[in-house]
């Protein structure tokens, strides 16, 4: 180390889980950097990459170490996405430099420098070339000068030419390599014919167009009331304005028809999901970044991205629950989407077919408009709704006798049937019904789920796997039975009673390959009699017109819950997976297998619809006390020793400001998981503000003890 200028220090936010920065000094004959370049910099024997977040600091230090190396001549973040990293780290209490670096695309996270890579291009360096005696060059030379000066290698080659043809031609400098690259020679996107809008469509467009800067709509229309084509119309308008678009989607994979839509009306549009690998990823924020990418469609984390010129931002089916990250920086992208508007005073619009509670709260105060889409474009008519009474019903595979007739009687009129049960694999538990032994997830004390396709005994919690006994491993006895139903068992129930139509199960085990999943998806696409088993992951975006009937196997459980949001997500859940029903010209049924066939919370979301639901539910939560009405975070911790979490949780309580509801230490709603007790403490204030300001003390503490793991979750999404 060595005394330095004051005026040649800097300050670094690395990423290293610490609520401070670093100082560091730039040696004499470097430039200074400005703030938001990246630089390489020494911390405890690494090397780190960090972000410039202030020069000349005047309580720094006059002692610091030099940095390794200057990486960005600008600002790479820019100062919009620098801006909203520092109010992340500070609403989510996230160190900055672990925060900023999140904002980094992996691949600028190393040393190296931010650079579009173009493909090989050539473009023409003679006005008249001589080339009489050789045609086929002369031939390539007026393809690339009729296709506007210069033409990427892979068209060159597609149009017949060899390697020998460009070499010939550059080496008598009548072409020379493209520094720019050059356009692709993208098909235009085809003359769609345009739907007329329905009057309703027509009047939320109206909406839309009618605001000025800041102006969050919810559109909320039923599944297929035609939000997509509003979507559509809007990003039109904002890009013929010359500004950028990011629409952000629950899961790229299961939305291959939404992209196919945007590709087809708008050309290419940029795309960016988690399969991506480091660097294409990096090339797609580079050119969103740049401006030279229009359109970015991406899941929960696109919402970081930097844009040059951002002028709108929908985000798809906003309820869902992947927009929230549930580790690391427990950010809402939903949430962001709007803070990101309202920076940048840009419209937004929020689209759903079951509103999240927050979303519909703030539209009943008036925060956002609230535009309702009631009827289904295109003519298609609504499913209508039956409750199958389950109880004293002997079930096989999950399905009642009723039930299995009303599949059969669709099958016979041409029609297909989706099932949906939210349990992957065979049966949720194994037992010996000789002594009553039950298979159990030792580290989790939790029964595992028995699955037959490969077979395994898997805890769902923890992963755990391990081989399915083929007698009682406490009695001997050859007596083990599985209990309940997963998708794994519906499908084969639904194979032997309808052996001659194919059943295709589509939950997490059989969609992680996309190649699987596409060919299931086309092969339910031809339309044939065919019934679909599923979890939740059929109730996201897809659309499968040729389904009459939908059947949700057991409506109770989510109901009854303890998690405050499992009436709100149980509701979404249904709703959605009965919006697949009936897309085409053919209504749709919803037949619903309960319990409980008088449960209020049931009755009401069928009879009354989900906004009626939602709003006696969003009642329920104001006398409560819960969100969205009083803002909340949730303080986790875990450990062997169960005693430790829940003791340190007592320890961080004392440390919050006054002001607050505290409740617990109590046992999280999965009390151990791998071996580890969890513990949780839920805190709620009544106004955002107080509850921030009680939070930051969080940030001053140290010594946790060994062993003890912990997270503060501000506005979690699950309380366990
Ligand atoms: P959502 O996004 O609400 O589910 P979509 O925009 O996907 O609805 O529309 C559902 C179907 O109706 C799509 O096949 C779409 O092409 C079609 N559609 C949308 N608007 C109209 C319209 N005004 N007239 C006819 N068909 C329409
Ligand atoms: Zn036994
Ligand atoms: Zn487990």
């Amino acid at each position: 180390m060595t005394t330095t200028e004051p005026s040649r220090i800097i300050r670094v936010a690395v990423p290293v889980p610490l609520h401070r920065e670093f100082d560091y000094s730039v040696p004499e004959g470097q430039p200074l950097p400005v703030i938001g370049a990246r630089v390489a910099v020494p911390f405890s024997g690494r090397k780190l990459v960090g972000l410039v977040v202030a020069l000349n600091p005047p309580d720094a230090h006059d002692r610091v170490r030099p940095i390794g190396a200057l990486l960005d001549a600008e600002n790479v973040l820019g100062g919009e996405i620098l801006g909203l990293g520092r109010w992340l780290s500070s609403y989510y209490q996230h160190p900055l430099g672990e925060v900023l670096t999140t904002l980094l695309p992996g691949a600028a996270r190393r040393p190296v420098p931010l650079k579009i890579r173009r493909p090989e291009s050539w473009e023409l360096a003679a006005a008249e070339p001589d080339l009489a005696r050789a045609p086929r060059q002369k031939a390539l030379y007026e393809l690339i000068r009729t296709s506007g000066g210069a033409l990427r290698a892979e068209d060159i080659r597609a149009a017949g030419f060899e390697r020998t043809h460009i070499r010939g031609l550059a080496a008598k400098g009548f072409i020379r390599k493209s520094e720019n690259g050059a356009p692709a020679r993208a098909a235009a996107p085809a003359e769609v014919a345009l739907p007329v809008l329905n009057a309703e469509q027509a009047a939320a467009l109206e909406v839309l167009e009618a605001g000025r800067g800041f102006h969050p709509v919810l559109l909320d229309g039923i599944t297929g009331s035609g939000k997509t084509e509003v979507y559509l119309r809007f990003i039109a308008r904002v890009l013929d304005a010359g500004r950028q678009v990011l629409v952000l989607v629950p899961e790229i994979a299961l939305t291959p028809q939404t992209l196919a839509r945007f590709e087809a009306r708008f050309g290419a549009a940029a795309v960016m999901h988690s399969n991506l690998t480091d660097t294409a990823r990096l090339q797609v924020w580079l050119k969103v970044r740049s401006g030279e990418a229009r359109i970015l469609i991406g899941t929960r984390s696109a919402v970081l991205t930097p844009f040059a010129d951002l002028g709108l931002i929908v985000v798809d089916e906003e309820h869902d629950a992947s927009f929230k990250q549930t580790d690391g920086l427990r950010y809402s992208a939903r949430d962001l989407a709007v803070k990101r508007a309202r920076d940048l005073d840009i419209p937004l619009i929020l689209g759903s077919a079951t509103p999240s509670f927050e979303s519909l709260h703030n539209a009943l105060v008036g925060r956002y408009r609230h535009v309702l889409l009631t009827e289904r474009a295109g003519g298609a008519s609504l499913p209508g709704f039956q409750l199958i009474d389950i109880r004293g019903h002997a079930l096989e595979g999950g399905l009642s006798e009723d039930l299995i007739r009303a599949i059969g009687t669709h099958l016979e009129a041409g029609g297909q049937a989706l099932v949906f049960l939210n349990r992957r694999g065979f049966a949720p538990s194994m037992v010996c019904g000789h002594c009553r032994w039950q298979a159990r997830c030792p580290g989790c004390d939790w029964p595992m789920t028995m699955h037959q396709r490969p077979p395994a005994l898997i805890c769902h919690h923890c992963g755990r796997r391990q081989g399915l006994p083929e007698s009682c491993p406490d009695c001997g006895q050859n007596a083990l039975i599985a209990v309940g139903s997963g998708t794994q068992r519906c499908e084969d129930v639904l194979g032997e009673r309808f052996p001659d139509v194919p059943v295709y199960r589509i939950d997490r085990d059989t969609t992680r390959s996309q190649r699987r999943l596409e060919a299931q998806l086309k092969a339910i696409g031809n339309g044939q009699p065919a019934i679909l088993v599923g979890t939740q992951m059929l109730a996201k975006g897809h659309h499968f017109p040729d389904v009459t009937l939908v059947a949700v196997i057991n409506a109770d459980g989510g109901f009854m819950s303890p998690d405050f949001r499992a009436p709100e997500r149980t509701a979404q859940l249904i709703v959605q997976v009965a919006g697949r029903a009936g897309r085409a010209e053919r209504a749709g049924t919803v037949i619903i297998q309960t319990y409980q066939p008088d449960s209020p919370l049931l009755t009401t979301l069928i009879g009354d619809g989900y906004r009626a639901f939602a709003r006696q539910e969003l009642e329920t939560r104001a006398a409560a006390e819960l969100p969205p009405h009083t803002p909340m975070a949730l303080l986790r911790a875990e450990a062997v020793q169960g005693e430790d979490a829940r003791r340190w949780l007592e320890a961080l309580a004392r440390h919050l400001g006054p002001g607050l509801s505290v409740y617990g230490p109590a046992p999280a709603l999965m009390p151990r998981v791998a071996d580890r007790l969890r513990f949780q403490l839920m805190i709620t204030a009544p106004s955002r503000r107080l509850l921030h300001q009680a939070l930051l003390p969080l940030k001053q503490v140290e010594d946790v003890p060994r062993g003890v793991r912990w997270s503060l979750d501000v506005d979690p999404y699950d309380t366990y």
